[in-house]
């Protein structure tokens, strides 16, 4: 059979995005799937997600809006090509593009998209634009793919599903199950070393409501304020993993020796927060803590001036067995048997609001963020953010994205200083507010250099830029509002921080913030009473 033309997968591409109807995508997924060949099946699946590499993967194309731009302006050069472009091709032409790093890697990298787009109808070029920046819009998400795969295959959803968590990696997911069928995929395993997505936790307002969810009792932690960790732990390698799946062992490796030394069994993923902390032992601001994880340079200097503190809350893999299926109670358990107690996070069970409140006080006072509110009988589900969890913060913010930002004018003159904030809707983004405070003079200027690196265009004095930046914001409340089209608006809204271990699939969604917006209606009138 020929190789299959990356004209298809264009085609394919435009046929889902003219469509809303998810079953329709799901069959012309299906469809298109099963006519790949068995080695297609993989870059296919990952081009059409807009992703390249699985998501643990840590190489990016790492290539910026202006070569992109300078490859348009230098006009198209077609060559005479017989043979079409290949989706194969088009895949390893975008790996070598990512595997470029280094002196002159960015002449090489412009010279190889070149090359690409050179060989690319203008259908092509559009498709390939978009993969580039991660922003295909067709609406295929990973869930959306999951059920194209279980269609083509003749597999339950499910099942997909599952592979693809222990795996991470949904190019080899495809192939599996459209090559070599059920009894396979079913065979995928966890794999040390290649992190598990990290589960998450629902937002709740108050503790009455978290006990009736979780059937009158559960586990309360302390919620840190700190970076989310997954520790694979094999002989005496480990590797540490972050929020966000990428490796970041290289900046820890005085959390590497604590695992090391001091957790028993032979192998061990274990699931935790690392928290900065400074004289007496009360955690350090975030932004103090985020430059050990993107620290590469004088790291041992790094590591004494901002000593890190680990707190374990999870097990999700002991000695042979993967144990996401147990009940939270019972990981707890081993937890406790295998790790000593000074490392575990601070917890109580209980069913008691006044008890609860007590704790939660504590938490506060030690400088922690809140509570955790973890249902006993709950299994690990990674990647989704369900109600076993819930995290109880006592004032409430919300992680947003910026999407364009006003230059500044008097003292903030030269900085991109007034950001336009966005919830998640959907695929896309709404705005909720605009705000210039928060930051300190070297946080604008940081933020100046990473937007300009994001612009996509500029109108005025208004840069707008690729949604990648996640704030955490502070508001005063949420007001309704003709103004933004998302119909809502915060009042003196202020960034708390700067989230660089979120991206923008982590920020909140337009949900949410109804949500919040209901919830603080019904407090308000119950304080008029
Ligand atoms: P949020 O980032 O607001 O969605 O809150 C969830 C995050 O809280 C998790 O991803 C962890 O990084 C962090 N966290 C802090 N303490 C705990 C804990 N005891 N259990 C689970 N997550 C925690």
């Amino acid at each position: 059979m020929a190789p299959t033309s990356f004209s298809e997968l264009a085609k394919l591409c435009r046929d889902l995005e003219s469509t809303t109807k998810r079953k329709e995508k799901t069959r012309l997924l299906a469809e298109f799937l099963r006519r790949l060949e068995p080695d297609e099946v993989a870059p296919a699946v990952l081009l059409i997600v807009g992703a390249v590499f699985p998501e643990f993967d840590t190489r990016t194309l790492d290539v910026g809006y202006m070569t992109v731009k300078r490859i348009f302006e230098g006009g198209k050069q077609t060559m005479l090509m017989d043979k079409p472009l290949t989706i194969k091709e088009a895949y390893r032409s975008l790996d070598e593009v990512a595997k470029a790093s280094g002196k002159g890697s960015r002449r090489l990298k412009e010279s190889l998209l070149r090359g690409l787009m050179s060989r690319a109808s203008s259908e092509e070029v559009e498709v390939l634009t978009r993969i580039i920046f991660g922003e295909m819009r067709i609406g295929v998400n990973e869930g959306m793919m999951i059920e194209g795969i279980a269609e083509a295959a003749g597999i339950e959803d499910s099942i997909i599903r599952r592979a693809l968590m222990l795996t991470g990696d949904i190019g080899k997911v495809a192939k599996t199950a459209l090559t070599e069928g059920i009894g396979e995929v079913n065979r995928i395993s966890m794999a040390m070393f290649v992190p598990l997505k990290p589960m998450l936790a629902a937002m709740s307002y108050d503790i009455g409501e978290v006990l009736e969810e979780h059937g009158g009792v559960s586990a309360f932690e302390f919620k840190f304020d700190g970076a989310r960790i997954q520790a694979h732990k094999s002989g005496g390698e480990v590797r540490i993993f972050s929020r966000r799946l990428t490796d970041v062992t290289e900046s820890l490796p005085d959390i590497v020796e604590v695992i090391r030394e001091r957790i028993k069994p032979d192998e061990v993923i274990l699931d935790g927060e690392a928290v900065a902390v400074g004289a007496g032992g009360k955690p350090l601001p975030f932004q103090d803590l985020m430059r050990r994880f993107t620290r590469v340079q004088k790291i041992e200097e790094t590591v004494e001036k901002i000593p890190l503190r680990l707190h374990i809350f999870d097990i999700l893999y002991h000695n042979g067995k993967l144990l996401i299926d147990e009940p939270y109670e019972e990981r707890w358990r081993l937890l406790k048997s295998i790790c000593p107690n000074e490392l575990i996070a601070e917890r109580i069970v209980s069913g008691d609001v006044h008890g609860i409140e007590v704790f939660l006080k504590r938490a506060l006072e030690a400088g922690h963020e809140g509570l955790m509110a973890k249902r006993l009988d709950s299994r690990y589900t990674p990647g989704v953010r369900g109600k076993g969890w819930f995290k109880i913060k006592p004032a409430e913010t919300l992680d947003l994205v910026i999407v364009a930002a006003d230059w500044g004018y008097g003292r903030r003159t030269g900085w991109l200083s007034n950001y336009h904030l966005a919830a998640r809707d959907g695929e896309d983004y709404a705005m909720i507010g605009k705000t210039f405070k928060g930051l300190t003079d070297e946080e604008f200027s940081w933020m100046t250099n990473r937007l300009q690196e994001l612009k996509i265009g500029e109108i005025e004095a208004t840069v707008y830029v690729k949604p990648e930046i996640v704030v955490e914001v502070d508001f005063n409340e949420i007001q309704r509002s003709p103004h933004y089209t998302s119909g809502f608006a915060l009042r003196f809204a202020r960034i708390k921080r700067i989230r660089t271990d979120k991206g923008p699939g982590d920020a909140d969604k337009l949900e949410s913030v109804k949500e919040l917006y209901d919830k603080q209606f019904a407090y308000k009138s119950k304080i008029d009473l």
